[in-house]
């Protein structure tokens, strides 16, 4: 029989991005308890580490008459109106509180002249609101959160992949995974479960997103009984580098264009006129995507598929000031200096608006103990991210996970659950199998064939026709899949990782067609050509995924309803900040 170590927790938070930092540091602020981080990178690595553009708070340092309220408004519009309202409101009240505290952790943001936080516009926010350090907010975010986690005590695992939750009489026992270095596996008993594993973006052939974006969250909870919902929902950016090839889908951030940056089509003209003539390249990245999308299509793209951005007109120094990033990512990677010449870009798979059904308040999962924040989780986003959301929503969420799992945790009788060990022998022989099996299929034929398939019939644009044709194509791939081999040992054997990462995007896969099938419209980022139009307001719900180890079962749920003191916010088509309101009837801040 083979060995396992042993640790054993209260918390053990799985995903060291920013969401599992700010949940771990939640969670450990009750003297004496016992807080894991487990993440398959290094610490400091996590995907989050790349986020560039900055991150939304209404604090209206540039534009007064910001406030929660036209954020809620913006967040909603541009989630096309099935994100759950709660969740948005809770996070547009929160976020300014969650920035500011990360400055008392030791955040440097860039500042306006009198020496308050500076924000810079981006694509559907009504006012200037990303609060931002240069080009690199998510890695001075993660340092911070870094440095505040480790000095509270928080006990840290690396380079570990977690590929089972495990339940024992209807709550969580705790998770179960190897070390990569070596391929010992581990067993973390817990007491309730954080996931916060980030998305699913390497599901897709071009993406800006990291190689830990294979969805492995929301497949384990998935497997163990969680509810998985707007799996539809996939967020394709409007910008990214398309050119040299090894580059291609390399984000190009959203802060170019909330820079100045003008689009341009083949024809030299600024297509944007055509979708969206008030918001132009500040519209929303579903909006732009299509349109360059749709630009190419129609043999107005670039050499190589594209649309032509262009900053030149801002000049060297204020580029290089606001986009140091940017400017070195061109010059290093694709020999091209931004200053002096246009540049290509494309749509890029960036962002996953579905996954773990959360309660809003606690981030619980329908599975006790269970709890899920940042982008493995659904609810927040709707139909389509706003660029900025993210790194706000990591903050908000990640601490309610941390709190929520702190509450459950006063609530709960009983030490640690028992586990299973029959289930562990099953998890470590289906761990142990594609390196024993004689012959079978590579995994990363597997991944490849699978983001070829994602990407030409479940991409940007969909047809009933499209969708059908890939789930038979899926379905056989997945069947081919059940007997993935790899040679050599499980020392330091990446073949052997991807085999999971793979098996996990192959699940997920099947529950974003299936529920791109089931919605018959376009709304946000799902764009159906044969449904064209979205549906009425009054027919807006959510498709609700379940798996139960054999096929995935989906229901259609009606959008909870926004109560009067919301709803009311929509009633003039109008940012709230744009409205004018009677003396005294200001919006808070
Ligand atoms: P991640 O940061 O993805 O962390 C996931 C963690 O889970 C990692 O530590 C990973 O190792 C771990 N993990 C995964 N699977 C396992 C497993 N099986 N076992 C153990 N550990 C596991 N958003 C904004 O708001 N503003 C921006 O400017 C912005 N810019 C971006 C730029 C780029 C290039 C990209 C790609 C994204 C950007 N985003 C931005 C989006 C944002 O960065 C992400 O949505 C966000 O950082 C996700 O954070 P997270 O904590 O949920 O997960």
């Amino acid at each position: 029989r083979e060995n396992y170590e042993t640790h054993e927790y209260d918390v053990i938070v799985i995903g060291a991005g920013g969401a599992g930092l700010r949940a771990a540091v939640e969670a450990s602020a009750v003297p004496g308890l016992k807080v894991a981080v487990i993440s398959k990178s290094l610490l400091g690595k996590a995907h989050t580490v790349m986020a560039e553009g900055g991150v939304a708070a209404s604090f209206g340092n540039l534009d007064h008459q910001d406030s929660w309220e036209t954020h809620f408004y913006d967040t909603m519009r541009s989630g096309h109106f099935i994100n759950n309202y709660r969740m948005a409101e809770i996070f547009a009240k929160e976020a300014p509180d969650r920035v500011l505290e990360l400055e008392t952790w030791g955040a440097v943001f860039d500042r306006t002249p009198e020496g308050r936080i500076m924000q810079r516009p981006f694509g559907a926010h009504t006012f200037r609101r990303l609060a931002h350090i240069g080009d690199h907010t998510g890695m001075e975010l993660l340092r911070t959160m870094q440095y505040k986690a480790i000095h509270s005590g928080i006990d840290v695992f690396q380079e570990v992949t977690m590929t089972k939750l495990l339940m024992a009489n209807g709550r969580v026992a705790g998770a179960f995974g190897y070390f990569r270095e070596d391929g010992r596996f581990v067993l973390f008993r817990a007491k309730a479960v954080i996931l916060a594993t980030g998305g699913l973006g390497r599901v897709y052939k071009v993406t800006s997103n990291s190689w830990e974006s294979t969805g492995d969250g929301a497949a384990l909870a998935f497997r163990a009984g969680a509810d998985l919902m707007d799996m539809e929902m996939v967020q394709f950016h409007p910008t990214g580098m398309v050119w040299p090839p090894g580059v291609r889908g390399i984000l190009v951030t959203e802060g170019v264009r909330g820079e100045g940056g003008l689009l341009y089509n083949a024809e030299g003209e600024r297509f944007m006129q055509r979708y969206d003539a008030e918001r132009m390249e500040l519209s929303s990245r579903d909006v732009v995507a299509r349109a360059i999308f749709r630009e190419a299509m129609a043999g107005r793209g670039t050499p190589h598929g594209g649309a032509w951005l262009d900053i030149t007109h801002k000049g060297p120094d204020y580029i290089k000031t606001k986009l140091p990033g940017m400017y070195e990512q061109f010059l290093t990677l694709a020999d091209l200096d931004i200053t002096r010449e246009r540049f290509e870009v494309a749509p890029t798979c960036h962002y996953t608006m579905g996954g773990v059904r959360v309660d809003p308040e606690t981030c619980a999962t329908n599975l006790p103990g269970v709890f899920a924040a940042g982008e493995v989780a659904a609810g927040l986003h709707g139909a389509n991210r706003l660029g900025g959301n993210s790194l706000s929503d990591i903050l908000v969420f990640g601490r309610r996970a941390g709190l929520g799992a702190r509450q459950y945790l006063e609530g709960m009788e009983g030490g640690l659950a028992a586990v299973d060990e029959a289930e562990i022998d099953h998890e470590m022989n289906r761990v142990l199998a594609p390196l024993t099996r004689e012959k079978g299929v590579n995994p990363y034929h597997v991944h490849e064939q699978l983001q070829e398939i994602m990407t030409t019939y479940a991409g940007i644009m969909r047809s009933g026709e499209t969708l059908q044709t890939g789930l038979e194509k899926l379905l056989a791939l997945k069947e081919e899949a059940q007997t993935m081999a790899i040679n050599g040992s499980r020392r330091y054997n990446p073949g052997w990782h991807a085999v999971f990462d793979v098996q996990n995007m192959l699940l997920l896969s099947e529950g974003i067609i299936r529920s791109a099938l089931e919605r018959k419209e376009s709304r946000g980022a799902h764009w159906r050509t044969d449904y064209p139009d979205e549906l009425p307001d009054w027919q807006q719900f959510n498709f609700v995924e379940s798996f139960d180890g054999d096929a995935i079962h989906i229901r259609k749920e009606p959008v909870p309803e926004m109560p009067e003191h919301l709803a009311r916010l929509f009633t003039y088509g109008k940012a709230p900040g744009l409205v004018q309101t009677a003396p005294g009837k200001e919006s808070s801040k």
